[in-house]
């Protein structure tokens, strides 16, 4: 049963708890000599980036977090103070849907700090429930389409389709990184902190290269997508435009330019007056303003 595992856990540590705690100690410590707290990690919720843990990552990231550890802001006192995850488990919410089709799952992690002089008013807070949430970073291998599970496609995060919305699924978890805690309760799915790159910074700049490049591209093919929809809408007006859009969503830039280039030539062909439009226009003005040089 999932769903009693904080509920256990409030109960106190037992035996088998401090026997996890005392694999990351420098001596066996005593329940008395630690304080012990639990808190969600994530779920498997899209979160605000359109993007979503499906169980199966979050079952991965639950080995890779385990004796990570949970550091305290900078405006937080003791800030050189940390805990550490010494158990993870997966909470299911039965009843709450989560995308997908799935339940509503939760990792949930468990850490203890010492009991020490220096540790006092961290766990005062952390007792008040003002360090409730805690912001993570960990690595995923992939990241691709609920749609069509691909890594590249014309999909657009949170545009329905057969009544999903269609968002990115994480997958392969390679790494999790030290978490946080957040002082204010942010808004949800705000703590989750993504990094596509498998490990390392240089990887991780890389990724950013990447990421800029991709956006670059994600504009370039909105500007082709543009130029095709106008001249198709003077090509064949008959055709609803949102047909036109998903049909062209599939296909590559290559292609996207070619279809472009074609219908502004047939655009050209079919309304040969077109050009004449703008001087026009412009005569109309400059006659709109002698009329108002009196
Ligand atoms: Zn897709």
């Amino acid at each position: 049963m999932a769903e009693g595992i904080r509920e256990a856990w409030e109960q106190g540590l037992t035996a088998a708890d401090m026997e996890k705690i005392n694999r990351y100690t420098r001596r066996a410590f005593g329940p008395e000599e630690v304080f012990a707290f639990s808190m969600v990690l994530c779920d498997n919720r899209v979160d605000r980036d359109g993007e979503r843990f499906p169980v199966e990552s979050l079952q991965k990231l639950r080995e890779l977090f385990l004796g990570k550890t949970c550091i305290f802001g900078h405006q937080q006192v003791g800030a050189n103070q940390a805990a550490r995850i010494f158990d993870t488990a997966l909470e299911e919410e039965p009843g709450q849907e989560a995308e997908g089709g799935e339940t509503l799952t939760r990792l949930i992690a468990r850490a203890y700090l010492p009991r020490t002089k220096g540790t006092e008013e961290m766990i005062a807070l952390i007792d008040s429930g003002m360090l409730k949430e805690v912001s993570v970073s960990c690595a995923v291998a992939r990241r691709v389409c609920s749609a069509c599970g691909q890594e590249q496609c014309g999909h657009v995060p949170g545009e329905g389709l057969n009544g999903q919305a269609v968002h990115r699924l994480l997958l392969e978890p390679t790494d999790a990184y030290e978490c946080s805690f957040v002082a204010v309760p942010a808004q949800k799915g705000a703590g989750v902190v993504k990094r596509y790159a498998r490990q390392g910074e240089g990887l991780k700049k890389a990724w950013q290269a990447l990421e800029q490049e991709a956006q670059w591209g994600r504009k370039y093919r909105e500007s082709l997508t543009e130029k095709v929809l106008k001249y198709s809408a003077l090509v064949q007006p008959e055709l609803p435009r949102e047909v036109m859009k998903s049909a062209v969503r599939g296909l590559s830039m290559e292609e996207l330019d070619m279809m472009g280039r074609t219908y502004e030539k047939l655009a050209q062909k079919a309304l040969p007056l077109r050009p004449q439009l703008a001087p026009e226009r412009a005569r109309v003005r400059e006659d709109e303003n002698k009329a108002f040089q009196i």
